[in-house]
């Protein structure tokens, strides 16, 4: 391993590959929020933009919370293996495009996906070497059911579904690497914001080694 001080400084300073960071957690718990709170504090940090074939919510501009696009063309594109991962999510596809992600973290750009449970396992297991996963939950239930009908964005029946689901995410918990509880906002996003500043700071042993792969 190369121990010369000014060389190793320079070698550390080097922009390498980004990581993933994976943002699970409860519908209403506050993902979005602290996402779009945290991108203008940090450079080098990009939101995956997903694709879905959920209708969109009033408000809701196409490229920009999601791509919608319709089940059939979903399918095709899992057949031509365009997502790095996907789900089904309460009867919607949701999914990660691959391309735009690998490239971004080829450039050195670390890049956040907000995305359930299941999207996080098809993470954790194909990028196991450079992913952090963060897992956002509301101070209480009571709270969480009080977020999603003050958002006004599901019918009743949709929000115990979330309500419901939340219950099951929950059991989630040990697959992920950090826990935020988000109940003040503020604080919520700095905590995000030190494990993102942290993770820029982590060491691998094998990059140090000359190896091109951690
Ligand atoms: P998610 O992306 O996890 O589904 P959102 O970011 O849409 O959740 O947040 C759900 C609702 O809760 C939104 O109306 C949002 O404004 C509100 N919210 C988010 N964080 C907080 C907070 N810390 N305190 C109070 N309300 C919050
Ligand atoms: P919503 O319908 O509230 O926008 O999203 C429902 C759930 O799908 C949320 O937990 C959200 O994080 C998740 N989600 C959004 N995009 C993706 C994606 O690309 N892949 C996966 N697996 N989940 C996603």
């Amino acid at each position: 391993m190369q121990t010369n001080l000014d060389e190793t400084i320079q070698f550390l300073k080097q922009p390498g590959e980004g990581s993933l960071f994976v943002i699970s957690g409860p519908s209403g718990a506050g993902k979005g929020t602290i996402v779009q709170a945290l991108l203008p504090r940090h450079s080098r940090l990009t939101l995956s933009i997903s694709m879905t074939t959920r209708v969109p919510r009033r408000g809701e501009v196409e490229g920009q919370h999601y791509f919608f696009v319709s089940k059939e063309e979903f399918e095709s594109r899992i057949e031509q293996g365009q997502f790095l991962e996907y789900a089904l999510y309460n009867g919607n596809y949701y999914g990660t495009p691959r391309t735009f992600v690998l490239n971004k973290i080829a450039g050195a750009e670390d890049v956040i996906l907000e995305i359930e449970v299941q999207g996080g396992q098809q993470i954790r297991k194909n990028w196991e070497r450079r992913s952090v996963h963060i897992f956002v939950m509301p101070p209480s239930r009571a709270n969480l059911l009080n977020r999603l009908q003050t958002r006004k964005t599901e019918s009743e029946e949709a929000i115990q579904a979330r309500l419901k689901r939340a219950e099951e995410e929950m059991g989630h918990l040990p697959d992920y690497d950090y826990y935020v509880i988000n109940d003040q906002l503020e604080e919520a996003v700095q905590t995000v914001s030190a494990i993102i500043q942290a993770e820029r700071q982590r060491i691998f042993q094998s990059l140090l080694k000359g190896e091109k792969t951690i």
